[in-house]
């Protein structure tokens, strides 16, 4: 939301930059931000009922994006709209483009979003938890459908996901975020098969495996996570952190390198044998 300006107001604290083409859409005006949404940075919604205009059919709601931006007669987005319906899967455009969002399924709901999404050619595309809505099988058909998307119009895709078994299967960068802030950033492979931070080493360790040791009751992160707007002093996890000690409720700590690899950041000041001490108490087993 806060990447494209979509929840400002009095009630708001954003920080830092999101630096965009040379600007700083944080500080951006509402005119430029306009300008960018649909265009520049396009956001695929998780609840694509909830999203849609429920009045209008879909294939007039994926014309309109392309007008918003675009200076082309209706007939000519009513087309390329039928051709985005269609490069998105939905196997006829035709008739789905007269169709109002009710009388589409979920998964043909959720490609509606996407097509909008890429109506404009935007350079990224953003996509809030766009498959948990669907069962497991159209979600997996949705995510495929974004890596083809990705290399075939070269979007860089900013996916939001609770789900770990989405992040493994079509992540190449990772950021695990804790209370509104990074706190280990690196590839697929190095998050998953060696956390740095005891949140990411806690939420890998509550996974259900097919191929570890039978539990009678998996592993969760004690306590709860951080609510309203105030926030420790240190580190924000230490409430809930079994490593916490003096340092950690200091001072925030920075998103910095202290592991080995170049690219492989995070928000934690233990060393690396705490770090061991931490992946064999949570039982990160990562294979
Ligand atoms: S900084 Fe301290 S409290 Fe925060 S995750 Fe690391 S060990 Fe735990």
């Amino acid at each position: 939301m806060s990447l494209v300006g979509l929840n400002r107001g009095p009630r708001a604290h954003i920080g830092g930059e999101v630096r965009f083409g040379g600007r700083d859409l944080v500080t951006a005006d509402e005119k430029d931000l306009r300008g960018v949404r649909g265009k520049d940075i396009a956001v695929v919604f998780q609840d694509a009922l909830a999203a849609l205009n429920p009045t209008q059919k879909v294939g007039d709601q994926v014309a309109e994006m392309i007008r918003t931006h675009r200076k082309v007669s209706t007939k000519q987005a009513r087309q390329r709209a039928r051709q985005l319906l269609g490069e998105v899967g939905i196997a006829n455009p035709e008739q789905a483009a007269r169709a109002y969002p009710h009388q589409l399924s979920g998964g043909m709901r959720q490609r509606v979003m996407i097509a909008i999404g890429l109506a404009n050619d935007p350079a990224v595309l953003i996509a809030d938890e766009p498959t948990t809505a669907l069962d497991v099988t159209i979600q997996a058909q949705v995510l495929r459908l974004l890596k083809r998307l990705q290399s075939e119009h070269g979007t860089a895709i900013v996916l939001i996901t609770h789900d770990l078994g989405v992040v493994a299967e079509v992540a190449d960068r990772v950021a695990v975020m804790y209370a509104g802030r990074i706190i280990e950033q690196g590839t697929r492979d190095e998050v998953l098969f060696r956390p740095q931070h005891p949140y990411t080493m806690g939420l890998l360790g509550s996974v259900p495996r097919v191929d570890g040791p039978a539990v009678a009751r998996l592993p969760a992160i004690t306590g709860s996570p951080l609510t309203g707007v105030t926030r420790p002093a240190g580190c924000a996890f230490a409430p809930r952190c079994a490593f916490a000690h003096g340092p950690c409720r200091s001072a925030m700590p920075e998103l910095v390198r202290r592991y080995g690899v170049e690219a492989h950041l995070d928000r934690c000041v233990l060393d690396a044998a705490g770090r061991d001490r931490a992946r064999g108490a949570l039982e990160v087993t990562a294979s």
